[in-house]
């Protein structure tokens, strides 16, 4: 990659060796400008240059109406590079960067350091939401290819966010701040990510954010609750354990599913505080069930990528006096693959201090067989979508006979979710399908109520209310 050769700063740092010119103070005056202007590092225009340069081309366009876009790019994961390789490497790779982006950006635009490893582009002819992508999705591939560090080569990604003049805003803060919204927007959607800022994204943030403040209020005041739905022993319908399931009502956002905040919290960092809650109302809860029914709970994605999950989660049933042989925690493929040795490390921790573990929704992620050797499951559970077709769908029969027929050859327990009439659970029993759960055997209930129901099944009185 060929380094600036003659940079801004360059021609802006002469100032000071040319007399004859530094007599004219009008000269002076601009080539300080100039250097106020610029980024050292770079050579490129720095954060004041943006702001003049936009101010400027939105007063040509004011008179002219016709569009221009900034773009805002985010380098993904630069912090661990700068640590581990040093800020000599960083700067390196942000010189690099800078060249390439210079290299690509069609005439007429502007690239731009904007802070740390965040750069800005001016773009005046590019006028509306697809080409603004298409642009970025361009500058994602300059940026994917591999980064000279001589002797070591480094990839990176990086995250985009656009604004469109003047509909994202018609002077430079308020264009500026949708560029910033559109690129938050794809930083939190992972690595990669490219948004245009609209109305639609707009509103999307603003209700998530909402969402996040009133959740995270919530799991303060402990107002997240945990119901518990019957899983069954097929051979004889007799409950062996229940699933326990996230519930949440706000009183101004009404119910709210848990397949929408679990993952915000996740997003939002705080996935663990959640978490710990629901653990600990599920564990106590389970205390006051026979010794013999197991909990099952549900770990999140991001947990398993957390090295001290499995200290975690031991230490929650710990204290709340539940023996780790009747947890059972479940868990998903997409979730193992994000981070396969530290979930093979936390599946292991979490099997040696005696918690089962299931693999969840089984055959709807990116299912491998091979991954039932590779870690080590307990139990499979069949997602729904084959189970709520077997009566009709003689794919899914043939489907769930083979998992059956598979899971016992590799000695896994098997549970088939979503059960919801007779016949669908008619069909699983002749399949020698081992455990159900579904509607059919009962929906998730509150622990008050799963208590009187199990007392009312194994004719005891009720346990004595606990605390929860
Ligand atoms: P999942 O673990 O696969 O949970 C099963 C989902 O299917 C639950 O939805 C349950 O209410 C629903 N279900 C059970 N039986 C039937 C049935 O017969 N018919 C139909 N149509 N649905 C049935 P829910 O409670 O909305 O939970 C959705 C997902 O949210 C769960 O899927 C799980 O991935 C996640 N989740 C729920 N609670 C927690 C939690 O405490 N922690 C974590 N990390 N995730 C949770
Ligand atoms: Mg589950
Ligand atoms: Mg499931």
């Amino acid at each position: 990659m060929v380094e600036p050769t003659e940079n801004a700063l360059t021609k802006a740092g002469n100032v000071f060796m040319n007399p004859a010119e530094a007599s004219s103070q009008h000269i002076v005056e601009s080539r300080l400008h100039g250097i106020a202007n610029v980024d050292p590092l770079t050579g490129l225009g720095n954060a004041q240059d943006l702001r003049d340069k936009v101010r400027a081309l939105a007063a040509e366009r004011a008179s002219d109406p016709a569009p221009f876009t900034i773009g805002l790019a985010n380098l993904d994961g630069f912090k661990p590079i700068n640590d581990l390789f040093g800020p000599e490497a960083g700067d390196t790779i942000l010189r690099q960067v800078a060249n390439r982006l210079v290299a690509c950006v069609p005439d007429g635009a502007s690239v731009i350091r904007a802070s740390g490893d965040e750069f800005a582009f001016i773009l005046p002819l590019v006028f509306e939401r697809k080409t603004a992508e298409r642009m970025g999705m361009m500058l994602k591939e300059v940026l994917s290819a591999p980064f000279d560090l001589g002797e070591r080569n480094v990839r990176l990604s990086a995250s985009f966010g656009f604004a469109v003049y003047p509909f994202a805003g018609d002077e430079f803060e308020n264009l500026l701040k949708s560029a910033d919204t559109a690129l938050y927007r794809s930083k939190r959607r992972g690595r990669g990510q490219i948004t245009v800022y609209s109305q639609e994204i707009a509103q999307e943030m603003k209700r998530s954010t909402q969402l996040e403040q009133a959740l995270r209020n919530a799991v303060i005041a402990d107002e997240v609750d945990v119901h518990f739905q019957p899983i069954v022993n097929l051979k004889n319908d007799m409950v062996v354990g229940f699933e326990a399931l996230a519930r949440w009502c706000d009183p101004d956002l009404g119910y709210v599913s848990p397949a929408v905040f679990v993952p915000l919290a996740e997003e939002r960092g705080f996935i663990d505080s959640l978490s710990e809650a629901l653990l600990r109302k599920a564990a106590q809860t389970a205390l006051s069930w026979p010794k013999e029914l197991f909990l099952s709970f549900n770990l999140s994605s991001a947990q398993l990528t957390d090295p001290n999950t499995a200290a975690n989660v031991l230490g929650i049933i710990h204290r709340a006096g539940l023996d780790p042989r009747r947890l059972e925690l479940e868990i998903t493929e997409t979730a193992v693959m994000m981070d396969a040795d530290t979930a093979k490390k936390i599946i292991a921790e979490l099997r040696e201090a005696g918690v089962r573990i299931a693999l969840d929704d089984f055959g709807t992620g990116q299912s491998s067989l091979g991954r039932l050797r590779e870690f080590a499951f307990d139990k499979v559970k069949v997602d729904r979508a084959f189970v709520s077709q077997i009566s009709t769908d003689r794919a899914c029969e043939h489907i769930v006979k083979a998992i059956v027929a598979m899971c016992d050859g590799l000695n896994l327990q098997v549970v088939a979710e979503g059960i919801e009439n007779f016949s669908e659970a008619l069909k699983l029993k002749a399949l020698g399908c081992g455990m159900g759960q579904g509607y059919f055997y009962g929906k998730p209930a509150d622990a008050t109520t799963t208590r009187r129901y199990l007392a009312g099944k194994y004719g005891e009185a009720e346990p004595a209310a606990i605390a929860v």
